[in-house]
């Protein structure tokens, strides 16, 4: 009877409150920006300032959500005040200042705010004037910030905004991996894990072997672009993308495996729905490729891997693309495993706070979101928090202290135990 009364309750509760658990997928916005500033301007004065937008609705205990706001405590740094703010710089009545431009960049791009918010277009559609809001930055001489433009003109030469050297972007590459020459699915490695997170890049080509599966790595492989989009800098992304897409249709590629998020979401989502590129390459995240290994039986757990863990979900493949229970599916085969949810999970994930550009602008404001994260993980009792983004890897390895958790990408547990 408790169990029908719930149900019931439950029922009720999402149609009269659903929004909040309609994920808000990527199909939805194959729309260009700057044309629609002007049919965002309407949308934007719906925004009745309710500040929904700053917390879990109902879900989790009311719970903060926006990194952003939590940390600067204006409303200018939540949803509803980037909303008025737009609105402001649309209609003529505000002027672009430095200051106006580093509160559209104090942002992690998350999507956790529009998650929540219960009008549907602003549901629907804020990332994109977020978004917009950066490239008229840029456009207007105030975007990106020094450190985004300093990093930029680095991947622009060396492709990565690491400051590192592009040809020692294969030095993690240990000379046991076999590649396949004439293989049809490249392995994309991604400039965190080839030159930061290099742990992540050899588990998940020592899976690939494992598994057999015929890959090679482009040895020209560049950065996907992403630190330089999510910085408003469209025009220079978008080149970096054409010449990447070339560079892998000549080569004959037919597959990319990632193990990055971001990566993922700017192959199958930004370059297509953004720029256009309709490249025609199936593009898996490592969690999804596994999954399918493990439905279709070439892939068996045959060690235990005896851990309390909790899953992190990284914004780009969680709220910007939908993917939350592959990496979960994968994780709850692993015997010996006990995967524990953080209050705050999926759809309403709390930001790692390296995204968007900010972990390099913002370095208080991201150390912040990390802190937090790795506090709610503690929470749990989790001796590790885990992730399948290399980027949310090296932001909590940065900030944990003291090695009160550890911090694991699935590629290395997995790796253990085939
Ligand atoms: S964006 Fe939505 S939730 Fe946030 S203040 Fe505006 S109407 Fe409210
Ligand atoms: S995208 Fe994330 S950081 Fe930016 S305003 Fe929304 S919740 Fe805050």
């Amino acid at each position: 009877m408790v169990g029908v009364i719930k149900i019931f309750q439950r029922l009720r509760y999402m149609k009269r409150m659903g929004l909040t658990h309609v994920d808000t997928r990527h199909e939805i916005h194959k729309i260009e920006r700057h044309q629609d500033l002007e049919h965002y301007k309407d949308i934007i004065y719906q925004c009745g300032k309710c500040g929904t937008c700053r917390t879990v609705y109902q879900d989790a205990d009311w719970a903060a959500v926006c990194p952003s706001g939590e940390f600067r405590k204006f409303e200018s740094y939540y949803l509803g005040g980037k909303n008025l703010l737009t609105w402001g710089l649309t209609s003529g009545k505000l002027k672009w200042t430095e200051h106006l431009a580093s509160i559209f960049y104090s942002c992690t791009v998350c999507m956790a705010c529009l998650q929540q918010c219960q009008i549907p277009e602003i549901h629907t559609y804020a990332v994109e004037w977020l978004m917009a809001m950066r490239e008229e930055a840029v456009k207007q001489g105030y975007g990106p910030m020094p450190e985004q433009k300093l990093y930029t003109e680095h991947t622009m030469v060396e492709n990565n905004p690491y400051m590192e050297k592009h040809g020692d972007r294969l030095n993690w590459l240990p000379s046991h991996i076999k590649q396949t020459p004439d293989a049809k699915t490249a392995y994309y490695v991604g400039c965190t894990s080839s030159y930061r997170e290099q742990n992540v890049a050899v588990a998940t080509a020592e899976i690939l072997n494992s598994l057999q599966v015929d890959f090679r790595i482009h040895p020209n492989e560049s950065c996907c672009g992403s630190p330089v989009y999510m910085t408003g800098q469209t025009e220079k992304a978008k080149k970096i993308a054409e010449e990447n897409v070339k560079m892998f249709k000549d080569a004959g590629i037919e597959k990319i495996i990632t193990s990055c998020a971001g990566c993922y979401r700017t192959w199958k989502d930004t370059y297509p729905n953004k720029f256009g590129l309709n490249h025609g390459i199936e593009v898996k995240h490592l969690p999804e490729f596994l999954l399918d290994k493990l439905k279709n039986g070439e892939l068996n757990f045959s060690k235990e891997f005896n851990m309390k863990i909790t899953y992190h979900d990284p914004c780009h493949i969680g709220r910007h693309m939908g993917i939350y229970k592959p990496p979960r599916q994968v994780l709850e085969k692993i015997p010996g495993l006990e995967l524990l949810e953080m209050k705050r999970n999926r759809h309403n994930a709390w930001c790692c706070g390296s995204g968007g550009g900010v972990r390099s602008a913002f370095k208080d404001l991201s150390a912040f979101a990390a802190n937090e994260r790795i506090e709610e993980a503690k929470e749990t009792t989790a001796e590790a928090i885990v992730s399948c983004c290399p980027f949310c890897l090296n932001q909590f390895k940065a900030n944990i202290k003291n090695n009160e958790i550890q911090a694991l990408d699935l590629s290395e547990i997995v790796k253990q135990i085939i």
